[in-house]
């Protein structure tokens, strides 16, 4: 019985070390504290993140790959590690196949202007699903408008996931490419991407999987899962914003043709002989990088890797706790059945319209999202024209989502 106390509050400890270590959650708003739940569209920082960010500018603010001064060779290398620790953290065979992007978005417009003008033509088709956020949309519907490709949108099961009886009928050897998100910024389901990852294989179709939602909260191996590209986003997981990682497979990287150009992706420009482009992974980093945030990425990391078990223990606690609590509320009406894969839950309240009830949240400290949450798509298939999505991180409480139900309860009573 002791050491169940004791390994008890030793996790309780842990848990609020964890929480400690975001400035920004001990803030107040409108006088009174923070409840933040809307991590779905950005987590908040680490102190660490912050002061790595600021470190770099106060100690080692250079450009990379360039000077060779020591402050740039400082800067290079620091640069260079959290590329090192972005490979080991996805597995990726080599730092090659890790491509530094702006964000999720900006590596999906990548790989659709590089490897999808290339290789798409008008007999061609891409499979996304109705779930897509709309980064992995609108990309692939200008590709398809340059190329003449069609996209074709699969529909989802009643528990919310790709349905792959649909994707399966959809399969032709026309099928170049099958671009899903990993787990769906409304849905909060994770997607079966093995068995999408396989199905592609019968018929030759590469994968692109969106790990905007996913990356913060599961381990990512992409030589396991043996997609072609995995993307995600450093400020979803406690890194900076602005930044971004494309994953891709070396051979399919190196057969890319360059997406944008200038300096740092080439090797040698000439007016006589023409310009001659950089190897993996600099070819597609043209220009000067987003170098403090990569370097405090680094960090962002470290943390998610010395709490894996914690990260995990407190979603599943956190998934489970907030959907019970939010159930026991009858005017309360889940987008989808069944349990979320993350703590995120997407509803609707009856009678209430979104923007009001997000507004009476807000009024009261809590910050939760209304509306279409960049999947226009999903809210026409599901004939509704927006709701609400309250979405967890670890640092998150109990307590916090018991106000949550008290508010939204003492709105309800308020109303009738
Ligand atoms: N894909 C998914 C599933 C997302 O949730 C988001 C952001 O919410 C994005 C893509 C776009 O990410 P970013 O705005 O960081 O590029």
């Amino acid at each position: 019985m002791l050491l169940l106390y004791d390994s008890m509050t030793t996790e309780m400890k842990r848990l609020e070390e964890f929480r400690c270590q975001f400035p920004l959650l001990e803030s107040q708003v409108y006088g009174k504290p923070l409840v933040y739940f809307d991590n779905a569209a950005t987590t908040q920082k680490p102190a660490k993140v912050i002061e790595a960010s600021s470190h770099f500018y106060e100690t080692q603010n250079a450009n990379v790959h360039r000077a060779s001064h020591v402050i740039s060779a400082k800067a290079t290398t620091a640069f260079e590690q959290s590329r090192t620790a972005v490979a080991q953290f996805i597995n990726a065979r080599s730092t090659k196949e890790v491509i530094w992007t702006s964000g999720t978005t900006n590596a999906i417009n990548l790989v659709a202007q590089s490897w999808g003008k290339a290789n798409l033509t008008k007999h061609d088709k891409v499979l996304v699903s109705v779930a897509e956020h709309h980064a992995n949309i609108v990309p692939w519907q200008m590709i398809a408008k340059e190329t003449g490709a069609e996209i074709v949108a699969i529909n989802l099961t009643s528990s919310g996931v790709i349905d792959l009886k649909h994707l399966k009928r959809e399969l032709s050897a026309n099928v170049k490419l099958i671009s899903v998100n990993h787990i769906s910024n409304v849905t909060g389901k994770l997607n079966p991407v093995e068995a999408i990852i396989n199905l592609a294989k019968e018929v030759g179709a590469k994968v692109l999987i969106d790990g905007a939602q996913a990356i913060a909260h599961h381990r990512i191996d992409v030589q396991k899962l043996d997609c072609d590209f995995y993307v995600f986003s450093g400020h979803k997981m406690f890194g900076p914003t602005g930044l971004g990682v494309l994953y891709g497979k070396q051979a399919i990287l190196e057969a890319m043709p360059v997406y944008q150009t200038g300096g740092e992706m080439i090797k040698s420009v000439s007016f006589v002989k023409g310009t001659c482009f950089n190897e993996l992974p600099f070819k597609f980093e043209p220009g000067t990088p987003n170098i403090a945030s990569v370097v405090a990425f680094n960090d962002a990391i470290a943390l998610i890797e010395a709490h894996r078990d914690l990260i995990a223990k407190q979603d599943d606690e956190l998934t489970r706790y907030t959907y019970q609590s939010l159930c026991q509320i009858k005017a309360v009406k889940p987008l989808f059945d069944g349990l979320p894969d993350i703590p995120l839950f997407s509803f609707s309240v009856d009678n209430q319209h979104n923007q009001d009830v997000a507004a009476y949240l807000d009024s009261k400290g809590i910050a939760i999202r209304a509306g279409h949450h960049c999947a226009m798509p999903l809210m026409e298939y599901l004939a509704i024209d927006g709701c609400l999505r309250v979405s967890l991180a670890p640092y998150n409480t109990k307590q916090e989502v018991d106000f949550l139900v008290s508010t939204l309860q003492g709105l309800l009573s308020n109303e009738q």
